[in-house]
């Protein structure tokens, strides 16, 4: 048995899961052994916290346990990661050493709100699943004044997130009939709103914003948060609500590691390798640069595709084959309007000559496949 190759995998998110089951569906444990090493025991698709955010959906109805895995011969160790050690081929635990043949790092990013002074004391973080509930609590009570939704790093997950979020804000003020009184105002660092999408799709997100009487405030660089204020670099902002999103930076592990620099992402190009031999990065924790001014946005989707790159890859290699494969770019993110519709940013990154984007319409069927995109990662990964 010892000699069975081990493939470990740092992280069960979108990029570890896919790519724990591509290996699985393609070799029986007797020529691989998996390993999933993750500090949490369940899985969440991200989109499901703004469901959580306007009431819609709880946190247990939105998750997938990891403790499923061994059920699909696919090892599953609930423990913290504090050092990946590339020159004798192991990763340390907090309560053990796991030797490996392959290594896929797919811990994904940090969020960082203590990097903005005053945040964590003045405002909420919208991405942290563990504030979501109360969030929804301000925002049910809420009958007048002025809700900020705030950038406050690039990169950060899914471009068009904080937008969804603040057109579901606005659904749930104008079904409580308290829409009037409530002024939703969105700051970014960025001049457009999705500059990954391109001057035309951030056109149109601007005009669907705008039409819901949101404001878009752009190129606002946030430098610190009081009560009640916004201090950005030229000027400064009240609100009543903050819902931030903060920097986001690589796990602690990645810098003492010198797999990245501090607070960069892990650089790859598109067959996901590092540096060191047989050891991958994959999805959030990862920057695969595209133009000099673009990066593959971090999102689960282009996770999931480079983890089953990987995963290809690695087959290859056990099943001593020459050839590569190689990340396709390719990949959609939902943006729910607020209006039981919703469209899809369809990206394709590496399309020649240059990364295009587009923004499908508004539609019913496309919400249903917002639901049943989670619904399928669920059943098939767990
Ligand atoms: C509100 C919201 C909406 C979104 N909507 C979309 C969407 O519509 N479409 C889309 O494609 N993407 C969406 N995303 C983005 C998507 O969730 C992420 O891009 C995706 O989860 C990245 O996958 P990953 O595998 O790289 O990292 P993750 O899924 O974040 O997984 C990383 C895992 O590593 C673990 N980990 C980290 N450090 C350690 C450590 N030291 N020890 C042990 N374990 C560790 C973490 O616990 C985590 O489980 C959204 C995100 C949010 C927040």
């Amino acid at each position: 048995m010892s000699n069975i190759p081990h493939v470990v995998i740092l992280g069960g998110g979108f990029g570890g899961l896919s790519a724990a089951n591509e290996i699985r569906n393609s070799l029986d444990p007797s020529k691989v052994k998996i390993t999933i090493i993750d500090k949490k025991d369940w899985f969440m698709v991200g989109y499901a916290k703004l469901w959580i955010m306007n009431g819609t959906r709880t946190f247990e109805n939105s998750i997938g346990s990891l403790n499923e895995l061994p059920k699909k011969q696919i090892n599953f160790i609930k423990d913290e990661i504090i050092e990946i050690n590339y020159n004798n081929n192991f990763v340390k635990t907090k309560s053990e050493d796991i030797s490996f043949d392959f290594l896929i790092i797919s811990m994904g990013a940090i969020l960082a709100p203590e990097k903005i002074p005053g945040l964590v004391e003045n405002g909420f973080n919208l991405y942290d699943h563990n504030q979501l509930d109360e969030i929804h609590q301000k925002l049910d009570k809420i009958e007048s004044g002025k809700i900020a939704i705030v950038i406050m790093g690039m990169p950060y997950k899914c471009p068009p997130a904080p937008f969804e979020a603040s057109l579901l804000v606005d659904s749930m003020l104008r079904k409580r009939g308290v829409r009037n009184s409530v002024q939703i105002d969105f700051y970014s660092p960025a001049p457009i709103t999705l500059p990954a999408a391109g001057p035309e799709v951030s056109k149109k997100i601007l005009d669907l914003v705008n039409s819901e009487k949101i404001t878009f405030h752009n190129s606002k660089k946030i430098t610190r948060v009081e009560s009640k204020k916004l201090i950005f670099e030229n000027d400064e902002y009240t609100f009543d609500i903050l819902l931030a999103i903060p920097p986001h930076i690589a796990p602690k592990v990645i810098y003492d590691s010198n797999l990245a620099k501090e607070p960069g992402f892990i650089p790859i190009n598109r067959d996901c390798k590092t540096p060191h031999e047989n050891i991958f990065a994959v999805g959030d924790v990862t920057s695969l640069v595209v133009t000099d001014s673009m990066a593959v946005p971090k999102a689960g989707i282009f996770a999931e595709g480079e983890g089953i790159t990987v995963a290809k890859n690695i087959v290859l290699k056990l099943e001593s084959k020459e050839s590569s494969a190689l990340f396709d770019g390719k990949g959609g993110c939902f943006l729910e309007s607020g209006r039981d519709t919703a469209s899809i940013i369809e990206v394709d990154m590496f399309a020649d000559p240059k990364p295009s984007t587009r923004l499908t319409e508004s539609t019913k069927d496309n919400l249903s496949k917002k639901l049943d995109f989670e619904k399928e990662r669920l059943s098939k990964w767990l």
